[in-house]
């Protein structure tokens, strides 16, 4: 599959590398502790940074028309919400049913929708990630706990610098009378990239 990566073996970029230096700087004068900014980068991964991604899952099933309009130009309708910028130009929903289903992986390095999702976790960017999702993904989702019914197609999609993906998850059944809010607290962000399902309902009220 053509996967473009004008980035791929260029040198980090400037800002990466100031931040890597002043982390470096700050850490060697005790100001810092490196486990703490790794417990930043973690909340950010995995909890304020997937934060915007669930709240366009959640109107795409509350609001049909919005759904079209994701389906139809994603980056138009994210950037509706006030979401866009860089790493997000160009982005595609792709949406789960009940007999597909969709992963997203960058093969090359760790393309990665930032506006929706923010940081991408670190097994995004590791190499066992990156190429087993495309040889055998149902087996990579099976490590991450989600078992798919073998009548469920697993769609694979490489991210590339100008095209980044979302997964649509399916609303969960149970879910009719909740608000968008409790919907979105339902959305993880591995739910977003495809190795897991939306919370179930009642373990979120439970
Ligand atoms: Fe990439």
């Amino acid at each position: 599959m053509p996967h473009d990566h004008p980035h791929h073996d260029a040198p980090p970029d400037p800002m990466t590398e100031r931040v890597r230096q002043l982390e470096e700087r700050l850490v060697a004068q005790g100001l810092v502790d490196p486990a703490a900014v790794d417990a930043i980068i973690e909340t950010y991964a995995e909890k304020v940074g997937p934060r915007t991604g669930a709240a366009v899952v959640a109107r795409a099933w509350t609001d049909p028309e919005f759904a079209d309009w994701l389906a139809r130009d994603a980056t138009a309708a994210i950037g509706s919400m006030g979401y866009a910028g860089r790493q997000g130009e160009h982005m595609q929903a792709v949406f789960n049913t009940p007999t597909l289903h969709n992963l997203i992986v960058c093969t090359l390095c760790s393309c990665y929708p930032w506006p929706v999702l923010g940081l991408p976790p670190v097994w995004y960017k590791s190499p066992a990630y990156r190429s087993r999702a495309v040889i055998e993904p149902r087996a990579v989702l099976a490590e991450f706990g989600l078992e798919l019914p073998p009548q469920v197609q697993i769609r694979v999609w490489d991210s590339t610098a100008e095209l980044r993906y979302l997964v649509i998850p399916m609303r969960p059944e149970g879910t009719e009378e909740m608000t968008v809010d409790e919907l979105a607290a339902l959305i993880t962000r591995d739910s977003m990239v495809g190795t897991g399902l939306p919370v179930a309902p009642e373990r979120v009220s439970g």
